[in-house]
């Protein structure tokens, strides 16, 4: 059975690349949360008609389910979200125009996570190929809106308990294997209120910019104590930290993942 999973792993390989060439060439940029019904149609289209597949709307937005029950007691889900942040910045090749160099797929969304999605469609397809059942039923889905925290995606989908799976797998982002943790996120806004005078009498004012320079200061300080935080379980995952960023200053600021440069 190894030896026919593999060979047609082999045989489909152009194939899978293509299909995620096809993704990439899609621009779904999160913001402004584009062409995402146009990438489910796609999706769709490749998984055919052998599998039970629902789209759910949150907000207008589509969330994909694929089902394959085969009467088992316990079902595995495997998530990949569709949206990918905004190509800005400098590109050696077209965002949206996918281009192989060594053996990789280079295009906005490739790793995080088109090709996890490629993967997860094509395990299922295959396997069914070469008639290997599952020991449970599988579940996929491809939700909207990660990469704004997933409210209409992933979210809506467990709030609404449209899916309960007994195991689950975020198939998403470059880390190798499967790692068993996830990194949490709080997002929090400061303002800085401080109090106008005249230029030429400064000291009769406060300066908000300079309290909010102190503070950040002292803010990045509580790294040095993050770094002694360790996770429970024995993960991949970088390590706890705070990352400070001025709202909408500097390339990748407006972004809640990116450190801005
Ligand atoms: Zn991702």
């Amino acid at each position: 059975m190894h030896s026919t999973i593999k060979n047609t792993i082999k045989e489909n390989k152009n194939q899978v690349i293509r299909f995620c060439q096809d993704l990439v060439k899609i621009p779904t940029q999160n913001p402004p949360k584009e062409n995402y019904n146009q990438i489910i149609e796609r999706i769709k289209k490749e998984l055919g008609n052998q599998f039970d597949c629902k789209i759910y709307y949150e907000n207008t937005k589509p969330n994909l389910i694929v089902k394959w029950i085969i009467g088992g007691k316990k079902t595995i889900h495997i998530n990949s979200h569709y949206d990918v942040v905004p190509a800005k910045g400098d590109w050696k090749t077209e965002p949206f125009d996918p281009q192989i160099q060594d053996n990789k797929i280079y295009g906005r969304g490739s790793a995080d996570c088109k090709s996890n999605i490629c993967v997860s469609i094509y395990a299922i397809k295959l396997m069914k190929k070469i008639n290997l059942e599952p020991s449970c039923n599988v579940e996929l889905s491809f939700t909207c809106d990660e990469e704004s925290g997933g409210f209409d995606g992933m979210g809506s989908l467990v709030k609404n308990k449209i899916i309960s799976p007994d195991y689950a797998i975020i198939a998403d982002g470059p880390v190798k294997g499967i790692n068993n943790a996830h990194k949490g996120v709080l997002a929090l806004n400061i303002t800085v209120i401080g109090k106008s005078s005249h230029a030429g009498w400064p000291h009769k004012g406060k300066n908000a910019f300079i309290i909010a320079c102190k503070l950040a200061e002292e803010l990045d300080k509580l790294n040095l104590k993050y770094k002694d935080i360790k996770s429970k379980c024995d993960s991949k995952l970088p390590r706890v930290s705070l990352r400070l960023n001025p709202w909408r200053y500097g390339r990748g600021a407006c972004r809640l993942g990116c450190v801005p440069v």
